[in-house]
């Protein structure tokens, strides 16, 4: 069985990993230069931030002998613990992006290439982008992408239309700093939730395990209600507003770091999932997973793509 899954975030990461370990011939493509979707690591120069997910809870059984896995292999590491059970704060070492980039290891990935149109004939998918065909002959394929992008690339196909209309994302506006005149204090460990109307999240993400080398970087997500009013804003008006609210918040100079980056996350957490694990045509061959199917987490996203592989590898579903 050749199977093609489009995405290289999470879901598609695990799934693809899964698959790989059962024998099955697996294909990712990603519109990205590198693995991790959302759970992204974003260079510059010897900077890094983690501008997409900051830290995430393996709350589920399913998933406690992959975070024995993923710790042992020091892909993962506890940021600090939160709640009276002093449940972890995982990141992945040396940044969010690692996780996908170990369960990727053993799969051909084809990067920068973004399907924007499937077409099957005669049981066999193939996969187009604007001007060429990207792949064919897959048995099977698997949409690892968010909610409202799985929709406009199905169009109508698999039959799903009206349950993914009910799926609903919110934006966010992040903020990456760097290179202060004189760095902020830094916060509690494990970041801080804020009650402000425009900031919810500052993270000093140069207090993450595994991170020394980076310099010394914060990340800043605006709130759902100010990155909705901002959408459309310049990046750099945005960023200098929020930086401004920080600089207020911290008591610093109003002076900005020499690096202040903002970025626009159109598609950043599922506000409306759609409450089951994930969507399959064993008729078409065709399956869609990610977060959105169960909540605005990087777990909600693995246990989707361990639920696609478990849909897919189901034995009525198995090629005669
Ligand atoms: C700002 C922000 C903060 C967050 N904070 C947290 C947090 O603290 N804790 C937590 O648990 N979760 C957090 N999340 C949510 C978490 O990042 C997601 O739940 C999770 O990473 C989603 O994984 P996924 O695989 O479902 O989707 P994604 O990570 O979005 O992966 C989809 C992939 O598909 C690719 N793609 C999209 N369209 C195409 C196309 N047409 N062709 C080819 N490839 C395509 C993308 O490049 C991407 O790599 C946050 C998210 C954001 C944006």
């Amino acid at each position: 069985m050749r199977v093609a899954v489009v995405g290289a975030g999470a879901a598609g990461a695990v799934l693809a990993n899964t698959l790989q370990q059962q024998g099955v011939a697996v294909e990712v493509f990603d519109k990205a230069r590198g693995p991790g979707g959302r759970m992204a690591t974003r260079r510059h120069g010897r900077h890094a931030f983690d501008h997409g997910a900051q830290y995430f809870t393996l709350r589920d059984p399913r998933l406690t002998g992959l975070t024995a896995d993923w710790v042992k292999a020091g892909v993962i590491a506890p940021w600090s613990s939160s709640g009276s059970a002093a449940e972890p704060r995982w990141v992945a070492v040396p940044g969010m992006n690692a996780l996908a980039r170990h369960l990727l290891e053993p799969t051909p990935v084809h990067w920068r290439s973004t399907v924007t149109a499937l077409a099957r004939d005669s049981g066999a998918w193939r996969l187009y982008d604007a001007d060429r065909r990207l792949g064919e002959g897959f048995d099977r394929v698997v949409l690892a992408l968010p909610g409202p992008q799985v929709r406009s690339l199905l169009d109508g196909l698999g039959g799903w239309d009206g349950r993914l209309a009910n799926v609903a994302m919110a934006p966010c506006w992040a903020v990456m700093l760097a290179d202060f005149d004189a760095p902020p204090k830094p916060g509690p460990a494990g970041g801080e939730h804020l009650d402000d109307p425009q900031l919810a999240w500052i993270a000093h993400d140069a207090g993450k395990p595994g991170r020394a080398a980076a310099g010394d970087t914060w990340v800043l997500h605006a709130t759902d209600a100010f990155s909705r009013r901002a959408f459309e804003q310049p990046a750099e008006h945005v960023a200098d507003g929020l930086w401004q609210r920080f600089a207020a918040l911290k008591g610093l100079s109003e002076r900005p770091p020499g690096h202040l980056v903002a970025h626009r996350w159109r598609y950043a957490r599922v506000t409306e999932p759609l409450g089951e694990a994930c969507l399959w045509s064993a008729e078409l061959g065709l399956g869609a997973c990610g977060d959105w199917c169960l909540g605005p987490r990087v777990e909600a996203a693995l246990l989707s793509g361990l639920a696609m592989a478990d849909a897919l590898m189901a034995p009525a579903t198995t090629p005669q």
